[in-house]
């Protein structure tokens, strides 16, 4: 990416410090890895929990929890799926000084802790379709180096199962598993691209995976979420049949959804500044900040900065005012920045005087004073237009950063490059190898295409996305 700023110049960096800044999360704690959810943190990740709950509730899918300790013996049953997760595993192997007899796991993902259950639950076609989610954390050993958010040992993670009568029905769950993931994302103002994963990049166990890859300012690729359909591939591993309507048995169709706190990860890289975070106005823990411009006591300023404050509250907003006596104002933008609180009302001896307030926008630092009869109606549509500019700019970048590649010598930059390929495996190993980049895959709704495979030459209409990711 060719912008200016230090997010650019040194990512890494950055993104450590204005993390940090923000206090999302703190990363002292012994184990590596695996860091405290800090009250910010945890505020902003239980306002995506809350909309995701919204929105799969909303299509018919219901809570559950289940356990952690997963026992060997039924992790083991599909045989890719242990392949796939087999090595980042944490084991349990003893309680006490006694060893257990059957070693348990930690759950890396649940399809192994809930699909012998599923056999139980699934008798009849009348227990169908069968929808859960559940909202836990997952253990993973990460070899790579971890990353707050991006690539942590301990995740929260989101994770819906269910299980259909037919194929067509399963595939109708991931259409709408994928309108889902754009709702959320409008809320989270953050463009993605739908990349149907090639054949040895797909989940341990699935047909076939979809990634929802979002583009950081690295130029890279991270996947935030992940969407696959299984057809009976789990099924007849862990047996889960239903009998239909003509008392016959069937294996059931199962699709998974799943997303992490990498959503936030992602929000911070992309809309983030040198300045600090920039938080999306719908779950924003903080949406508006009242400040006021006071030296020394001024009781009729504070009455109208807390009745600010009040109508703010009634319009269902999460409103703060940050009233610390000994505290310049300038010290108080300072921290509103850094925290990436949407909008800041700043309320002086003039904005009194004239019964005004004074918005500020935390993503372009715009300024506008309003009168205070308009608070409701300008706040309103204050949010709404920073959610579709930050939208709109995110997808702007996205949109530039994709470029069309026709030989193996033009990949040489940090882009996302759309290439031909004949979709073989031989070519695919070829591309990935030479360029040191991952075939991410192709679009999942598809796209017209002519040209050639970038490896073998061959004709091809095929399109698929190469890019390094994170
Ligand atoms: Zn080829």
């Amino acid at each position: 990416m060719t912008e200016e700023g230090k997010k650019y110049e040194n990512f890494s960096e950055w993104y450590n410090e204005v993390i940090e800044k923000a206090d999302l999360t703190d990363k002292r704690y012994p184990v590596k890895g695996m860091n405290i959810w800090t009250p910010y943190g945890w505020k902003l990740m239980s306002l995506i929990d809350a909309e995701t709950r919204r929105l799969i509730d909303e299509n018919d899918h219901q809570e559950v929890k289940f356990p952690l300790l997963i026992p060997e013996d039924e992790f083991q049953k599909e045989a890719d799926h242990i392949k796939g997760f087999g090595d980042e595993v944490y084991w349990v192997s003893h309680a006490g000084s006694t060893e257990l007899d059957i070693p348990l796991l930690l759950r890396p993902t649940s399809e192994t802790a809930m699909y012998p259950i599923f056999d139980l639950w699934v008798r009849s076609h009348a227990d169908l379709p069968l929808k859960i989610y559940q909202m836990v954390n997952v253990f993973r050993y990460e070899t790579k180096q971890t990353r707050a958010f991006m690539r942590m040992r301990e995740i929260h993670f989101f994770e819906a199962h269910t299980c259909h009568a037919t194929e067509e029905e399963a595939e109708k769950q991931i259409h709408d598993d994928l309108e889902i993931m754009d709702e959320l994302a409008k809320k989270l103002c953050m463009p993605y691209l739908k990349l149907r994963r090639t054949e040895w990049d797909k989940f341990p166990g699935a047909h076939y995976t979809v990634g929802g890859d979002a583009l950081l300012p690295t130029g890279r690729l991270l996947q935030i979420a992940g969407i696959h359909q299984y057809l009976n591939n789990f099924a007849e591993a862990y047996d889960i049949t239903y009998e239909d309507i003509d008392g016959e048995h069937k294996y059931v169709h199962q699709t998974t959804y799943g997303m992490s706190e990498r959503l936030i990860g992602a929000v911070v890289a992309i809309h983030g500044d040198d300045r600090g975070v920039v938080l999306p106005p719908a779950l924003a823990p903080v949406q508006v900040r009242v400040i006021p411009i006071l030296y020394g006591d001024d009781p009729a300023l504070m009455e109208y900065c807390r009745s600010i404050v009040q109508r703010a509250k009634e319009l269902g907003l999460r409103v703060d005012i940050d009233d610390r006596p000994d505290m310049r104002p300038g010290s108080k933008f300072f921290e509103s920045e850094e925290k990436g609180v949407p909008i800041r009302v700043d309320v002086g001896s003039h904005e009194l005087e004239d019964q005004e307030i004074t918005l500020v926008r935390r993503d372009t630092g715009e300024k506008i004073t309003v009168p205070l009869d308009e608070l409701e109606e300008e706040i309103t549509s204050l949010m709404d237009t920073m959610e579709r500019e930050m939208y709109a700019r995110a997808e702007r970048s996205l949109e530039e950063n994709i470029v069309d590649a026709e030989d193996i010598s033009d990949i040489t930059e940090e882009k996302v490059y759309r290439i031909g390929w004949c979709g073989t495996l031989r070519c695919g190993e070829g591309i990935e190898e030479s360029t040191e980049r991952n075939l991410l895959g192709t679009l999942y709704h598809g796209e017209e295409y002519s040209g050639k495979c970038i490896w073998c030459d061959e004709e091809t209409d095929t399109a698929a996305y190469l890019c390094k990711t994170h």
